[in-house]
């Protein structure tokens, strides 16, 4: 689906991670920043990131920390974790209107947006104050 926004943000953040490395395709491995890994061997690495069920998931093998990647993108970097966010919800409902998009947030109580016939108004509104200046530009011209 949007896997290929995910793995340019496993990237980023591998940027961020101490020892960070792409063992094979959907396979990183890095030192846990969870726990901060093994404090007597500074090359241990135990932290991955691998894909399940079409999800990238988070795995430590020495503290057992274990969440999605999306969570772990969110502890290391909120920006990031944002600009994710929002380049995935493109992706999703790049063929949809904004309105059609937020249709299951206001379905759910979570967003309400004005009226179809309040924005007609708004807009019509904004279009008769604009009316007369081009009217005017118009007949200037002639
Ligand atoms: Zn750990």
């Amino acid at each position: 689906m949007s896997a290929w926004i995910d793995v340019k943000y496993i990237r980023f953040l591998g940027v961020y991670l101490n020892l960070f490395k792409e063992k094979q395709q959907n396979l990183w491995n890095f030192r846990c920043p969870i726990c901060g890994d093994s404090t007597s061997d500074a090359t241990k690495c135990r932290g991955y990131i691998y894909l399940y069920n079409n999800t990238y998931l988070y795995k430590c093998q020495r503290c057992g920390d274990s969440r999605p990647f999306v969570s772990l993108l969110y502890i290391i970097s909120p920006e990031l974790h944002k600009q994710h966010k929002m380049e995935v919800f493109k992706e999703n409902h790049g063929g949809k209107s904004i309105r059609a998009a937020l249709e299951p947030l206001v379905q759910r109580g979570l967003v309400t947006l004005p009226s179809r016939s309040i924005l007609k108004d708004r807009i019509s509104a904004v279009e008769t104050l604009g009316k007369p200046v081009s009217e005017m530009v118009i007949e200037n011209r002639r």
